[in-house]
């Protein structure tokens, strides 16, 4: 059966972060559902462009998905912070042990601000860490620490999305295959 990831979006999410990691994991034959955590479909995007979510969180409060990504972008994840059902949502995935994947301000704010970091390693965009004291910031491109996987921005987010892809799926050759078709040269599964 193919694994199944949520991808968070709320109103100013990034979408390059968001798009990339969709075309990567469909790639390999994951099945991905981008959920509005607003009232509607349609989104405005960080850089103004707007695109549609495939169906509203609400609807989605009781489904287990094997992980759970949350794209950066400003006011997207201030949204994000401030809203309870993507904190119960994320809190609930956490505790079934699912991957929890933040990009770019994504683990600082909606996780650090709502307490979901636990003490763990993580990194983000910019100097958003000290503001957080709740994980212990470290500064590479994707830190993993058990269940957490985040990454630290846009510039790194096709490594992020075949690094989520690859511990979904454990499928290497796919996974290597996937890479090089794209003309990826940065990343290949790890020896
Ligand atoms: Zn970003």
């Amino acid at each position: 059966m193919s694994k199944k990831v949520a991808v968070l979006l709320a109103e100013g999410f990034e979408e390059a972060e968001a798009v990339i990691v969709v075309d990567v994991l469909r790639r390999l034959n994951i099945d991905v559902v981008k959920l509005s955590c607003q009232d509607r479909l349609e989104l405005r995007t960080y850089h103004n462009i707007r695109m549609f979510a495939d169906v509203l969180l609400e609807r989605q409060m009781d489904t287990l998905f094997d992980a759970v990504v949350i794209p950066g972008g400003p006011q997207g994840t201030v949204n994000l912070a401030a809203n309870p059902m993507v904190v119960e949502f994320i809190r609930r995935h956490d505790e079934a042990g699912k991957l929890i994947c933040p990009i770019c301000s994504a683990a600082a704010r909606v996780l650090g601000g709502n307490k979901l970091l636990k003490g763990r390693k993580y990194v983000c965009s910019g100097d958003l860490y000290q503001y957080f004291d709740d994980g212990v910031y470290v500064d590479q491109k994707i830190v993993e620490d058990g269940n957490l996987i985040s990454a630290k921005g846009l510039g790194v987010a096709f490594d992020f999305a075949f690094h989520i892809g690859y511990r979904l799926t454990g499928d290497r050759e796919d996974t290597d295959f996937q890479v090089e078709h794209i003309y990826y040269d940065s990343w290949r599964t790890p020896k």
